[in-house]
């Protein structure tokens, strides 16, 4: 039975945490989006339910978060998180604040902290006002966003606007002190009434103390950092052996491609490497403005090259081209144009014999799973910090699948995907 369940607002968000809790020695499992009442509990450590609940209305994030709960509940899991994104990505409808107060009242817990650090990535929290970098959080460009602009860096305040009930702060002195102070500490605010403690966290040995801190709590919310102290307490309790490989996947054997959606600057410029080493075919969305026109160019391009090398078909493009097909069909519609092309490419390649894939794009990534009718992933071993290799369950097919966040990889991320599967092979 899992140990932990944890209901994430967003699909790359979910990505991430699982990266985490493998890395720190829990087999974790990723499902797209609240699981059918009879579906199979996989077998990990820790189970992660992916939801598109950030920015959807908060009484539909409440209700998705709490089937995802219960779900997870019934799985047997002893612990639960609610996963959001450490700029704390929400409006003063929510949905950090209706989320939690709903899952502590389904749990009966009445507490819960929120620490949305994460060191690594520069996201700091201090006397509960959140910094990005050396900038506060309304100041770091997060104050433009377009669906949830972040214009007051406490957490305190934030969060108190979207919760009835009293938020408290366990600060940066009590933290240093260790998980005892920091236990004690909100033993206290409880006990005074809060339902809330915003947690300061300014290096990882802040997250651990934290996470040990809380291992009696029923739920925990936060950023991916503050989960970097959860498997130990599992451990130390006996309930989770010492795995030599949490992230080991089954062995997949097969074609190799990567579909690109993504138009970040990272993406670029990973095309443009694998362009010097890697068949690459670019779509010409503006000539051809059609969805399945375009998928039939590329799936036709691929046929004779599958097996070989790793394919490569992106409809990445720089600014401008985005800007001029946009101004032709509509913002939405332009993405969606692509968004459909791109998923019907990858589904016609694992028709083909594909069986490792990468995607590049959240969106992107977001279409290609549903339209392979992927239920679940097992993470693996990482390729890049936030990306790891994954095995796809639901698909009809063995599939390993890397799903890509448009920013994240190294310049060279798509050989370095495929060379680390025939390391893992060899
Ligand atoms: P990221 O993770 O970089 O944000 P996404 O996949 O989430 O990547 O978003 C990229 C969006 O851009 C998708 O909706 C995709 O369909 C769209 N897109 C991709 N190529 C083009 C293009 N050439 N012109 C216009 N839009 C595009």
């Amino acid at each position: 039975m899992p140990l932990l369940g944890s209901v994430a607002d967003d699909f790359t968000g979910a990505t991430d945490l699982c990266s985490m809790l493998v890395r720190n020695g829990m087999r974790t499992v990723q499902l797209i989006g609240v699981p059918a009442p009879g579906q199979t509990v996989p077998d990990a450590d820790a189970v992660v339910v992916a939801l598109k609940s950030r920015t959807t209305p908060a009484a539909e994030a409440v209700r998705d978060s709490l089937a995802a709960l219960s779900w997870l509940r019934d799985a047997g899991c002893r612990q639960f998180f609610f996963k959001y994104c450490s700029t704390f990505d929400s409006t003063d409808a929510g949905n950090i604040g209706p989320v939690g107060d709903a899952m502590m009242e389904a749990l009966g817990c009445g507490f819960t902290l929120a620490c949305p650090a994460f060191p690594t990535n520069a996201r700091t929290v201090y006397q509960g006002h959140l910094f990005v970098g050396s900038a506060l959080l309304n100041e770091s460009g997060m104050e433009n966003h377009p669906l949830n602009p972040m214009r007051d860096a406490s957490l305190v305040r934030v969060l108190g606007r979207q919760t009835p009930y009293p938020v408290g702060l366990v600060p940066f002195a009590t933290v240093e002190r260790g998980a005892g102070a920091i236990r004690d500490a909100m033993t206290a605010l409880k006990e005074q009434g809060r339902h809330w403690a915003v947690v300061d966290a300014v290096s990882d040995a802040h997250l651990f103390a934290i996470g040990e801190a809380a291992a009696k709590h029923a739920l925990i919310t936060g950023g991916s950092g503050v989960a970097l102290g959860l498997p130990e307490n599992f451990r130390r309790a006996g309930l989770l052996p010492v795995l030599a490989d949490p992230g080991a996947l089954p062995m997949v054997h097969g074609a190799t491609a990567v579909v690109a959606g993504s138009c970040s600057r990272a993406t670029l410029q990973q095309i443009g490497i694998a362009r010097q080493s890697l068949p690459v075919l670019q779509l010409d969305p503006l000539a051809t403005p059609d969805a399945a026109a375009l998928a039939a160019q590329a799936i036709a391009w691929a046929k004779g090259l599958l097996g070989a090398k790793p394919v490569v078909v992106a409809a990445s493009a720089a600014p401008e081209q985005v800007a001029a097909l946009q101004q032709k069909l509509g913002r939405e519609a332009a993405g969606t144009l692509i968004e459909e092309a791109l998923a019907t490419v990858a589904e016609a390649l694992v028709g083909l014999g594909v069986r490792r894939l990468v995607v590049a794009g959240g969106e992107t990534s977001g279409a290609v799973v549903t339209r392979l009718g992927v239920q679940s992933l097992r993470i693996g071993a990482e390729i890049d910090p936030g990306v790891p290799w994954t095995y796809a369950e639901g698909s009809g097919v063995p599939l390993l699948m890397a799903l890509k966040s448009g920013n994240f990889g190294a310049p060279d991320f798509f050989s370095k995907s495929f060379a680390m599967l025939e390391g893992a092979a060899a």
